[in-house]
Formats: structure tokens, C-alpha cells, sequence
């Protein structure tokens, strides 16, 4: 597909965004009041907004490579800390999915550069659950629920960055949860890791 397909598509949405809502654009620009910020995958199968039906303004999202927050990334870090001091956001959703490619690195070995630095995050993660992943049998097993893992892990370090630590001390009203999202369905489940104060 040409690059100038894009740019068509983009000039087509625009005409239909007005021609549905003939403010919309004037809107977003006026206010950005986002109640939810997605932490998710970079993979191009997850889009953010799509899946949960939400519209430009609705959502703030970050997307690295096995949505991975680290209290050492400045841009997670920069990210949590504008949604939740300037925009006050109540929900951070920290989102996986099974199928991640980033997660099955983990699993494996042959990385370089910045990926294996970066995927360290995630074998932080497996480490921390050696046993149970160990008894499971096949690779397909280990990796699914090293995503689950994952994103409970990740939810953790969530609750570690300075942002969330201080807007729990002010009584700032802000919950954490970790979801996971099947590329064979298109459904998210709800993996029961919401953390709603400072522990
Ligand atoms: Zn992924």
C-alpha cells in the first residue's frame, strides 16, 4: 500500500468525523479529558481504542514493546505522571495480550541490542514465577501464561512509580488494573490484579 493511501484514508475519516458531528474537531481541541490511560503493547493487532469502542479524546495511551513500565523509563514515567497530575485520570490500565511476540522473546534466548535490554522487564517476570511456568509442559502453555504474568508484574511496577505512590498519599482517587486481550476472539478479560491504594 503507497504512503499516499494514508493520506487519502486520513482526508476520508476527517470529512466523516464532520459530517457525523460538525464540532468534534473544534471540541478536542478545546479539552483533553481522558478518564482512562492505556498502558499496552506496541504490536499493531491490539489497537488501543478500537477494541474498547472509545473515540480521539477518550483515551490516553502508551504502547512500548510488551507493555512493560519500569519505574527507570522515562517516557512511562512522563507518561503516568501527566496523566494523572494534569489530566487526573482514574483508571490506568495496563494492558497485555496473548500471542506477544516480546513476551515469547523473553521465553528464548539470541536477543541483542536494545530489545534483550528491553525485555528484561519481562524475564524479571519469569523469573519471579520460574516454578510455576517450569510445570508446565509445552511452550505454547509457558508463553500464554507468562502473558497473564506479565501483566500482573507490570501492574506492580505501576504502583511503584513516584506519580502513583504521591496522588495515593493526596487521596487522589486512582485504581490500576491489568487486563489481557485475546487476538483469536478480539475479547479482554479482566485478570483480577486491580490495586486501589498504596499497599
Ligand atoms: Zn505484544
Amino acid at each position: 500500500m503507497p504512503l499516499s493511501t494514508l493520506f487519502a484514508n486520513n482526508g476520508a475519516w476527517a470529512a466523516a468525523q464532520t459530517r457525523r458531528d460538525p464540532q468534534f474537531f473544534e471540541r478536542l481541541c478545546a479539552i483533553q479529558s481522558p478518564d482512562y490511560l492505556w498502558i499496552g503493547c506496541a504490536d499493531s493487532r491490539v489497537p488501543a481504542n478500537e477494541i474498547v469502542g472509545l473515540a480521539p479524546g477518550e483515551l490516553f495511551v502508551h504502547r512500548n514493546v510488551a507493555n512493560v513500565v519500569s519505574p527507570d523509563d522515562v517516557n512511562c514515567t512522563a507518561v503516568l505522571q501527566y496523566a494523572i497530575e494534569t489530566l487526573k485520570i482514574e483508571h490506568v490500565i495496563v494492558c497485555g495480550h496473548y500471542g506477544c511476540g516480546g513476551v515469547e522473546a523473553a521465553l528464548g534466548e539470541g536477543l541483542h541490542g536494545p530489545v534483550q535490554r528491553w525485555i528484561q522487564h519481562v524475564r524479571d517476570a519469569a523469573s519471579r514465577h520460574a516454578l510455576e511456568l517450569g510445570r508446565l509442559q509445552d511452550h505454547e502453555a509457558r508463553w500464554r501464561r507468562l502473558c497473564e504474568l506479565n501483566v500482573v508484574h507490570q501492574v506492580e511496577s505501576v504502583c511503584h512509580v513516584a506519580a502513583v505512590r504521591e496522588a495515593w498519599q493526596r487521596g487522589q482517587p486512582l485504581m490500576v488494573h491489568g487486563w489481557i486481550y485475546d487476538l483469536r476472539d478480539g475479547l479482554l478479560r479482566d485478570l483480577n490484579a486491580t490495586v486501589s491504594t498504596a499497599s
